[in-house]
């Protein structure tokens, strides 16, 4: 539990990281220069203004400079990754295969938010999580370079086809995440992440029709679902592949 704690902790910390580049990235902005400011008033933050967590609940969720408020996405952002960091600790223990998820897991919570606010996921930063993957799978031994490749192709190949069927809803950056996806975890398990995110897709976006939050007509980002979706076949894939054939047998 010692452990687990630490490995929560640095996913609070990497998480207030991840914070900065959904906020620079779009802007086209360094991700190391200027340091953190408050967006409003332009003030650097000192050492105790960024600390996860304790720091926005402290400082009531507003700037100690400006009192402008800050956005509940910081807070839980945080906390998000802390958990999601956890989580993989659970499954993996201390592996190298934790240290691939969670770089995955930091490149989908990334594309993830921003996907949410802008309605794109930028292009480098699935070419880099492509590299990426290919790096992990040529120094270990997760995963060969041919199951990395295919991974890469073969799931991409697939919602491609869907994109150009379905004509809306889903985009070409979705296959970009799906490719990247792929190239980290493989094919069978990037397989079925596209259509666990299409379930998990369809119940929320049912669910946000029904409350009225979402209209008919709006779109709705699917990259968050297909991160979602990729991250429960990571920590649980066998189980899930599993339950799902046995509701056919
Ligand atoms: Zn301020």
């Amino acid at each position: 539990m010692f452990i687990a704690s630490i490995v929560f902790i640095y996913g609070l910390i990497i998480g207030s990281f991840l914070n900065v580049v959904i906020y620079r990235l779009p802007r086209e902005e360094s991700i190391v220069f200027p340091p953190s400011h408050c967006p409003n008033c332009q003030t650097n933050l000192k050492a105790f203004d960024l600390i996860p967590i304790f720091s926005f609940l402290f400082n009531k969720g507003k700037c100690r400079y400006c009192s402008e408020n800050i956005s509940y996405q910081y807070p839980l952002v945080e906390i998000l990754t802390g958990i999601i960091f956890f989580a993989l600790y659970w499954k993996y223990k201390l592996s190298i295969e934790l240290l691939i998820y969670v770089v995955l897991a930091c490149l989908l919570i990334v594309s993830s938010l921003i996907d949410l606010k802008y309605m794109i996921i930028p292009d480098y930063l699935n070419y880099f999580g492509i590299v990426l993957g290919f790096i992990f799978a040529l120094f270990f031994e997760y995963q060969t370079l041919y199951s990395a490749l295919l991974g890469l192709l073969i799931p991409a190949a697939i919602l491609l086809l869907i994109v150009i069927i379905s004509k809306g809803g889903m985009g070409v950056g979705d296959v970009k995440l799906i490719a990247m996806i792929g190239a980290f975890i493989g094919v069978k398990y990037a397989v079925a992440t596209i259509f666990l995110g299409a379930f998990i897709g369809s119940v929320i976006g049912v669910g946000l029709m029904i409350t009225g939050i979402k209209g008919r007509k709006d779109r709705i980002p699917f990259g968050p679902f297909i991160a979602m979706a990729a991250l429960l076949m990571i920590l649980w894939g066998e189980d899930i592949i599993n339950w799902y054939i046995g509701l056919f047998l």
